[in-house]
């Protein structure tokens, strides 16, 4: 089977005159493929092309999406969450979060996730594979479909750790700039941190997008190593101290400030020495700190901070010259932690 989701307006026309038909036809494709108000998702829905044109494409193996819908969860304040299928019986998920301005998307980069993570009900599953760059775009143009407006940001926050799907991610990555006219700078790319990958994001961007402008978020969660291992056992492989340099070069290779992310845990990280410590960390440093309050999860023993204590802790960040924003949680009441749906599906 040949997915043509992600192909060039080029490779599109060159399949349309495989098959005797005129160029155009490649680019009418492309433009129904990319058109979020066409919600089908099938090749024989393509109108716009003969009927025996889509009947050969159908019967020769050609798709348009190896996806589909498993289930939907609307939340109150409008965040979609989608539970999709692969073509091998898994599950993924994306969510869609709108504000008046914007809808960011965030996506899977993994069926599962190896990492781990204690406050994470992805990593309690492990990794069952990679996400393909054509499953990786996929999720957005379902998201596109199902809430009927054009995704405007993107973040690499679901189910997976991007650093380990490399090739398909920046693949995608190529797509969603040039596809969906989405710049580099509107994407975000979350990662927990793995040993050597953040300086071969960096070069394989290059490599692959010509440059490397999207922002690089990484969760930190912690204020030193001690604490960090104990929420992120794949920490005890990637000293906290060796990340911050990491990420120094990144800033030096790239021109662009890192962010981390710092999820509020009541008792664990969450006091004003840790605020401190984590000053010290970043001190000089062309960053960004988001906390963020933790959606609880069954079977993870974590509480979120309260807002006090996320409040103290946001003040003692500025006093110590850090820029530090909190993160508001969305989607609350439908499971919008990473992995909850997913997890949620198979104790049904
Ligand atoms: S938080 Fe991210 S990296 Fe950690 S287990 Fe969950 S999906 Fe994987």
């Amino acid at each position: 089977m040949k997915n043509l989701l992600g192909s060039s307006t080029k490779e599109l026309e060159n399949v349309a005159l495989d098959y005797g038909q005129a160029a155009f036809r490649g680019r009418q494709i492309y433009n129904w493929i990319y058109n979020y108000r066409n919600k089908k998702k099938n090749i024989d829905q393509i109108e716009v092309l003969p009927l025996d044109f889509r009947k050969k494409l159908k019967d020769d193996g050609f798709k348009i999406s190896d996806l589909s819908i498993q289930e939907r969860n609307l939340a109150n304040d409008g965040t979609l969450k989608l539970l999709l299928s692969t073509e091998d019986n898994e599950s993924i998920e994306c969510v869609g979060i709108p504000t008046e301005k914007r809808l960011t998307a965030c996506l899977s980069s993994q069926v599962g996730c190896p990492m781990d993570c204690k406050f994470c009900a992805t990593g309690k599953e492990g990794l069952k594979r990679s996400l393909k760059a054509s499953e990786i775009l996929d999720q957005i143009l379902f998201i596109e479909n199902e809430m009927n407006r054009k995704v405007t940001n993107i973040v690499f926050m679901g189910m997976g750790e991007p650093l380990l799907n490399i090739d398909d991610l920046l693949l995608s990555i190529r797509s969603i700039n040039k596809d969906l006219k989405i710049s580099q700078r509107k994407i975000t790319v979350s990662t927990v941190a793995v040993p050597k990958m953040i300086n071969k994001l960096s070069a394989k961007s290059f490599q692959i997008l010509g440059n490397c402008q999207f922002t690089l978020a990484i969760s930190l969660h912690a204020s030193n190593q001690k604490i960090r291992e104990t929420i992120i056992p794949s920490a005890k492989n990637y000293e906290i101290e060796n990340i911050i340099e990491d990420c120094k070069q990144f800033v030096r290779d790239t021109g662009r400030r890192v962010s981390f992310e710092y999820l509020m845990l009541s008792g664990v990280n969450d006091k004003l020495e840790h605020a401190t410590e984590l000053s010290y960390l970043l001190k000089g440093f062309q960053c960004h700190v988001n906390l963020i309050q933790y959606n609880q999860i069954d079977e993870v023993e974590f509480q979120r901070a309260s807002l006090k204590n996320l409040q103290s802790f946001q003040s003692r960040l500025t006093q110590n010259g850090i820029a530090v924003s909190l993160r508001k949680s969305r989607g609350l009441d439908k499971n919008a932690a990473c992995g909850q749906l997913r997890q949620n599906a198979r104790n049904k």
